[in-house]
């Protein structure tokens, strides 16, 4: 049976310490109500709900699977229940507007939520997180009449959202989106078409389904540029938010999954719905993009939540597991044999997902106060300045979080043994449920080509400069090299990343002279190109986290062993985890040839 502490010492550590969430929001007066006392009061309270309510769901909701039955989709036992207890709770509202039902707290708060809730169940959470997309998109594109109905009931959590994106022929290439819209004398539009993979499309936790769907007007222009936004119910509703009569958009199935098995991912007819426009016509993917980068932030959550439930079971397990003796001579001689937790290559694997897990939740928790500037800028300069930085480290954060994420549960079920394999331990289920994180809301290959080819190459470096600089005035900051022993300790630190960061510049600038002449450089080198900078990126906030512990042991500070943790940590991290740039180097600068000289005719013989 999986278990599940909330982490909330080390959320509390990256919040006050780290990035200094306090400070940061007393610029807003709208977070004027996101004091210490009540942040504390909200994480005790989410870890209670994630922790008694959901976690128990986890392992019976993947076992029970969600179940379709002539177009109804029943959720596993027990998942309705909770969903309604998050909606008297408060739970969906937290972090959105006041105007439309919200409680106005900065939505890096509702990060934190989200992180719990996605680890003690991430198919449960699958549900009320898709609105939050759905929701955005109102918020940000919606006329105040579109709020006031549609937002208002997403928001206190009575219906809940979707992304109707895919369609059997294009997931990532969305330009070939064939669903129509046609305009109708009362200004709705009739929505025909088919859309396939639609997490939380149908199910029975809510009385109706706000769906965000793409769809194409006659004569719109070919491709991405003829694509346009709808907001389309399952159940008609009038000006009052009033339930009428069936919309014509029926479930034709759900797909059976390798993992998030509770989760139910649909298949969509639209036949003759009634849509009405959201944000300008032939806009649509613009529209989307303003606020994926958030939506993608929120799945890169999901390589650390897997990570997070895969390594508390593999560490419990490993003090308990009993294998042979130390080679370094008994550790506990009145037992028959010492826990697995004494040899290397356990520690070696329990260590490496302990370094994933607090790295990529400190990258997460750093973005989160970028996508609280973008809310809150005042000015458009200043909205633009946050969501370049936010475009530059998304790419990064999804498809490296995510692959770290399958890597980290993959060693919690090795920690396991063959016990790994069975699925009464729940550690299989975890490798199958966080596999999804690298496909959808777009693939690791397409996160890639986003970053090397659009975010640095098109802007001649100009993100990744600012970044690098960001890293650079930290390692250079003369706190690190003044006579204080512990700032002193820093080094070790700063010097490797130093080296890597310049090495990303110099590495950086070869592939853009290269591509010049070969353009499928870029598409060789991109997947190890983001790898290599997650890993430089990670090791930037290790070194804070290492940075911050020293500075709070130098005082009188309680729970000294939490902060000389998160030292050995970055010192694992910096010794046997950054390292890994020096492979990615040296096959992201390889010759796209040896990937595509050989014939794709000669590829097999069969
Ligand atoms: C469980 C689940 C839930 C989902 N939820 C939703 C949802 O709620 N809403 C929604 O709209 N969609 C959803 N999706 C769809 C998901 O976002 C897509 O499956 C994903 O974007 C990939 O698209 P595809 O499956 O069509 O793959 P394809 O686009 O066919 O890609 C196949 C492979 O080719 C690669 N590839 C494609 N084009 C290029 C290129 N130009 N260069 C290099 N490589 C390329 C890809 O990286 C991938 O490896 C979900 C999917 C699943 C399985």
């Amino acid at each position: 049976m999986l278990q599940y502490k909330a982490p909330i010492m080390d959320i509390k550590f990256l919040i006050e310490d780290v990035f200094k969430y306090y400070s940061h929001y007393e610029k807003y007066p709208e977070f004027a109500e996101a004091t210490p006392d009540l942040v504390d009061a909200i994480l005790q309270e989410c870890a209670k709900f994630c922790e008694n309510e959901l976690l128990p769901l986890n392992q019976s909701g993947d076992k029970e699977g969600c179940k379709f039955d002539n177009g109804v989709v029943t959720t596993p036992k027990g998942f309705k229940e909770a969903y309604d207890k998050y909606v008297e709770g408060g739970w969906q509202s937290l972090s959105h507007p006041l105007e439309h039902g919200g409680q106005g707290l900065p939505p890096s708060l509702g990060m934190a939520k989200q992180e719990m809730m996605g680890t003690a169940n991430w198919s449960w959470a699958m549900y009320p997180g898709l609105s939050h997309g759905a929701m955005n998109t109102i918020q940000t594109h919606g006329t105040e009449e579109q709020k006031e109905l549609f937002l208002t009931r997403l928001t206190e959590g009575t219906w809940t959202g979707t992304m109707c994106l895919t369609e059997p022929q294009c997931g990532t290439d969305l330009g070939q989106v064939k669903t129509k819209a046609t305009l109708n004398e009362d200004g709705t539009y009739d929505i025909v078409g088919t859309k396939i993979f639609i997490s939380a499309g149908e199910h029975d936790l809510t009385e109706n389904i706000i769906h965000i769907v793409l769809a194409r007007l006659p004569g719109a222009p070919e491709g991405t540029r003829g694509i346009s936004l709808f907001i389309v119910p399952k159940i008609q509703v009038d000006q009052q938010g009033n339930l009428g009569a069936s919309n014509n958009v029926t479930c034709g199935a759900i797909e059976d999954k390798m993992g998030i098995k509770a989760s139910s991912t649909a298949v969509l007819n639209f036949d003759n719905a009634k849509g009405v426009l959201i944000g300008p016509e032939n806009k649509g993917l613009e529209c989307m993009f303003t606020f994926m980068n958030a939506a993608r932030v929120g799945t890169a959550l999901q390589g650390v939540c897997a990570s997070e439930l895969s390594y508390q079971n593999a560490l419990l397990y490993a003090k308990e597991r009993l294998s042979m003796r130390s080679l370094t001579g008994k550790k506990y001689p009145d037992k028959v044999a010492d826990p697995i937790i004494v040899h290397p290559d356990v520690r070696k694997m329990l260590m490496t997902q302990k370094a994933i897990t607090e790295g990529g939740r400190a990258m997460i928790y750093y973005t989160a106060q970028i996508v609280d500037q973008i809310e809150m800028a005042k000015t458009e300069d200043e909205r633009k300045a946050a969501d370049d930085r936010l475009g530059f480290i998304t790419p990064i954060l999804k498809a490296f979080l995510t692959e770290l994420g399958s890597e980290s549960a993959n060693h919690g079920m090795q920690v396991f043994g063959g016990h790994g394999f069975i699925k009464e331990w729940g550690m299989e289920q975890i490798v199958r449920d966080v596999r999804i994180s690298t496909l959808y809301e777009g693939t690791t290959g397409i996160q890639a080509l986003d970053l090397l080819g659009r975010k640095v190459l098109l802007t001649r470096g100009k993100s990744l400069n600012a970044f690098s600089k960001e890293i650079l005035g930290f390692c250079k900051d003369k706190s690190m090299i003044s006579s204080n022993p512990h700032k002193r300790q820093m080094n070790k630190f700063v010097w490797a990343l130093s080296k890597n960061v310049a090495n990303w510049q110099q590495y950086t600038m070869r592939l853009a002279l290269k591509a010049k002449k070969d353009r499928d450089i870029v598409g060789s080198a991109s997947v190890d190109y983001l790898m290599y900078s997650g890993y430089i990126v990670m090791g930037y906030f290790w070194a804070q986290m290492a940075q911050t512990a020293y500075e709070k042991l130098a005082g009188d500070v309680e729970n000294r062993d939490f902060y000389r943790a998160k030292i050995k940590t970055a010192e694992f991290y910096f010794e046997r985890l950054l390292p890994r740039t020096k492979s990615l180097a040296k096959t992201m600068m390889a010759d796209p040839k040896t990937l595509m000289q050989l014939d794709q005719d000669l590829l097999s013989f069969l």
